[in-house]
């Protein structure tokens, strides 16, 4: 990786780079790029930005002041591993050019706002993230997207019994179940060279990976995990991540898809979240002799998240479709609690070590997080909830520890526990009354809460609410 913009100019010569590719996450969360002749690149660039249109970008400016600045970041810079002509990538910051402050909306700068927040504080210097992303790897042709795309499917257990693969092989049987998936060795897993290759791209592109797997769902899901990373770093690799598994499965003539839900009647994809806080190369979430060794302050944090629940959905649980993985049986997470090892509360700390030995792996599993979020907002998001948490002292005794099954709790139980909320709507609402806790340091403005709220509801909920559902075929065409 690069440290300045002379290593990159050095990079740039020494590796016969052609062309400089520019990239930046919109709103809702999707990567964007403009890309310049590598001999255009100048040392002042990574000063004075490089512009560009900012107005057909979604969430961003209006028409009339639509010219913006991209400044790249030269820590980010990697050779893009899907260019035939050699192409050397860097993740920008989005400057406004008049006032030459960073741009308020663009989302990698409240991720760093966010960083340097805690910084203010005092209360940690570092916070670490490690997201498990989940996906699917389809058939581009299978029964299993296309009948959804055009709204034919009813229930898309239908379209499970194919091969899963594209690749001219016939269906030999071994077509894994819905929810078994995790995780037969192959014949059953057809899936295993293509994460393979997504794994060693990662790696070879600058992010550590620690394993991967088939996931719970049928044939195609997979979950590739990589090594923790600090927040902005962490969310760009997120950026990255899916970049990779796109390409490495376009190559193979499969599509992937992040949609937190695709098929009904299947596991979905999580998007779980690792964090920990951090002050001078100490884990401040560890404590001996404590439950499931939290310390106070890990107690707090867990407080602060499952205190603003409903409106932290909002950010990390963005869609429509983000509802629909959230709902028991699937290994995602319904009810409001906390606990260790358990997979049906929102969230689980992880035992695979204890023991003081181990005080560096402490950690908080936050599950309700999918893919369809946009990571440098919801990483934020997950990190000033937390805080206000340890601020205010919250008191987590209210959501648990919840040791069972909670997906089957007893009746008088079940009605103490809250839910997560049902659909994006009431996560809006609630962002809507709860979120004094994302502005403290200026790190989410009120221009980019409401930006977001109403880009979601006019653009995703309200397209969504209108159309009419496969679902609504069954149950009203013949009545
Ligand atoms: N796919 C599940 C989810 O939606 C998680 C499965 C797992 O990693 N245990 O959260
Ligand atoms: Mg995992
Ligand atoms: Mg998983
Ligand atoms: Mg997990």
């Amino acid at each position: 990786s690069c440290t300045s913009p002379e290593h990159v100019l050095d990079l740039i010569r020494s590796r016969g780079i052609q062309i400089v590719d520019l990239r930046f996450t919109d709103l809702p969360g999707t990567w964007q790029h403009a890309s310049l002749p590598a001999s255009q690149l100048s040392l002042a660039d990574f000063e004075r930005g490089i512009g560009f249109d900012g107005s057909s970008i979604r969430g961003f400016q209006a028409i009339e002041e639509s010219d913006m600045l991209l400044v790249p970041d030269p820590t980010t810079a990697f050779i893009d591993p899907f260019a035939a002509v050699p192409t050397l990538v860097m993740i920008c910051n989005v400057v406004d050019p008049e006032t030459r402050q960073p741009y308020a909306r663009d989302p990698r700068y409240v991720a760093q706002k966010a960083e340097r927040y805690l910084r203010d504080l005092g209360i940690a210097d570092t916070s670490f993230w490690g997201p498990e992303i989940e996906f699917f790897i389809f058939d581009h042709v299978s029964y299993e997207v296309l009948p959804y795309r055009m709204g034919f499917a009813i229930d898309s257990r239908e379209g499970y019994w194919n091969s899963g693969r594209n690749d001219g092989t016939p269906n030999l049987g071994y077509t894994i179940r819905p929810k078994e998936g995790y995780f037969p060795a192959p014949p059953h897993d057809t899936f295993q060279d293509i994460r393979s290759e997504a794994a060693l791209l990662l790696e070879q592109i600058g992010v550590p990976v620690e394993m991967h797997h088939h996931e719970v769902a049928t044939a195609g899901q997979g979950e590739i995990d990589m090594r923790r990373d600090t927040l902005t770093a962490m969310a760009d690799k997120v950026m990255i991540y899916k970049y990779v598994i796109k390409n490495v499965a376009r190559k193979h003539g499969c599509t992937a898809t992040f949609m937190p839900k695709p098929l009904f009647g299947d596991n979905g994809n999580g998007m779980h979240t690792h964090q920990s806080l951090w002050r001078d190369g100490t884990n401040l979430f560890y404590a001996a002799c404590h439950y499931a060794e939290l310390s106070e302050l890990a107690l707090s944090y867990i407080a602060g998240l499952l205190t603003h629940v409903d409106a932290l959905l909002a950010l990390t649980s963005p869609t429509t479709n983000s509802y629909k993985r959230l709902v028991p049986h699937y290994e995602a997470p319904v009810n409001v609690a906390f606990s260790k090892r358990n997979r049906s509360a929102c969230i689980r700390i992880p035992m695979y070590t204890t023991g003081p030995e181990n005080a560096a792996a402490k950690r908080v599993e936050f599950r309700p997080p999918d893919p369809s979020c946009n990571p440098y907002l919801a990483f934020a998001a997950m990190l000033m909830a937390g805080l206000d948490g340890i601020q205010r002292r919250l008191d987590a005794s209210r959501f648990g520890p919840l040791d069972v099954n909670t997906y089957q709790l007893p009746p008088e139980q079940a009605a103490q526990v809250k839910s997560v909320p049902g659909s994006l709507g009431a996560a809006l609402e609630a962002l809507e009354r709860d979120h004094d806790w994302l502005l403290e340091g200026n790190v989410f403005t009120r221009d980019l809460l409401e930006t977001w709220v109403s880009y979601k509801r006019e653009k995703e909920l309200r397209e969504v609410e209108v159309r009419p559902h496969p679902y609504e075929f069954y149950l009203y065409f013949d009545i």
